[in-house]
């Protein structure tokens, strides 16, 4: 007896399928182990230097003043770095297993509210892969300038799982991705020539950011977290400013979807590029493909192309799966694919351009 396309088998990678994706996270997995043990072999506590000598005395000011002790934030211990490298670590296996293997949109909203439960609100918003750039930037040319260990896996610790899977950092970990993503409601398609100017704009932030935060160290300046839109939402508090900022983002987030990601982010400018080059990626029905359309206007990011996802700007988000009739419940007509593949034949020829049936 032949496998029906619609039944559940066909729907998921078979054995071979699922032998790369063992693979894969095993990979993964031991890339982690190796980054996670070294955090803690190698984490030591970051000697404190007063940056400016410029300040007045007690004795230049005179009468009864005394120094404020400097106020610095208190740092975690090296096993709450460790504590955070194994959640982001276990989140980017979750999302990989989920947006890949399980193809589950609901599973990967539950692990979006989880990571912006823990990343975003839990922990400020701090640490986080995309202001880490410019740490990084900055320990690459000044070998004075000590980041902590845990920053660096941060960093790099989701371009590796981009290499091997896609953007499911952007899928079901980034906080700031999370918490755009849970506003869309209403997206409408942005032109594609428009969306490709728009979507430069993070590369050219990017190479600003980078070079702002090499130059001298009293000229640096860290522009990616001063202008962090969401992280204020985090902290329940922040320049105002930037609140506004992120508040508009949200508002226009709810119709243009996820415009931050889209068309500023400069982490997602470094995944995008590194996710052309991914091993494997979101493919909308693995094993056989109806084309009848009926996933492209299910992406609100547009990053469906000919009916195949693009990995430099698919978010990993799973949004398509739930239009695909292939072994999908949720289709009109779950019991067959050739219901299905009827509905669906008026609405590619339509968009054609033909006579509907
Ligand atoms: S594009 Fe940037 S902000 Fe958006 S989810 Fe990816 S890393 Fe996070
Ligand atoms: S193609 Fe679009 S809808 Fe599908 S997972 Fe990628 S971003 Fe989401």
């Amino acid at each position: 007896m032949t496998d029906r396309p619609g039944d559940r088998a066909t729907r998921r990678p078979g054995p071979r399928g699922a032998s790369w994706l063992v693979r894969g996270l095993t990979f993964f997995g031991l890339v982690v182990v190796v980054l996670a043990v070294s955090s803690v072999l190698h984490a030591a506590p970051v000697e404190y230097h007063r940056p400016v000598n410029a300040a007045p005395k007690p004795e230049d000011i005179g009468g009864a003043y005394v120094i404020p002790a400097v106020q610095r934030s208190v740092s975690r211990s090296v096993w709450w770095g460790a504590v955070d490298v194994a959640v982001l670590s276990v989140a980017l296996a979750a999302s990989a297993w989920l947006a890949l293997r399980r193809r589950s949109r609901r599973g990967l909203v539950f692990l979006t509210i989880g990571s912006l439960a823990y990343f975003g609100f839990y922990r400020d918003g701090c640490v986080c892969p995309i202001g880490a750039i410019q740490n990084v930037a900055v320990a690459l040319v000044d070998h004075s300038y000590a980041v902590p260990l845990v920053v660096v896996i941060f960093f790099f610790l989701p371009l590796v799982a981009a290499l091997l899977f896609g953007r499911v950092f952007c899928g079901g970990v980034c906080p700031l991705g999370a918490i755009a993503d849970l506003v869309v409601i209403r997206p409408v398609e942005v032109p594609r020539r428009l969306d490709g100017v728009l979507g430069a704009i993070k590369y050219l932030y990017l190479i600003v950011a980078v070079w702002l935060a090499i130059r001298p160290a009293e000229s640096r300046d860290f522009v990616i977290c001063r202008f962090d839109p969401f992280v204020g939402f985090f902290r329940l508090a922040g320049p105002g400013h930037m609140l506004i900022i992120g508040g508009i983002l949200l508002l226009v987030g709810m119709f243009i979807a996820r415009p931050y990601c889209r068309y500023l982010c400069p982490y997602g400018a470094i995944l995008a590029v590194l996710s052309r080059f991914s091993w494997r990626g979101v493919t909308i029905t693995p094993d056989k493909e109806l084309d009848c359309g009926l996933c492209v206007g299910s992406c609100p990011f547009g990053a469906i192309e000919k009916m195949r996802a693009v990995r430099s700007s698919c978010l990993s988000c799973g949004r398509c799966y739930r239009a695909c009739p292939v072994g999908n419940p949720r289709s009109p007509d779950e019991a067959s694919v050739e219901g299905a593949a009827k509905l669906a034949l008026p609405v590619a020829m339509t968009e054609e351009g033909g006579a509907a049936i």
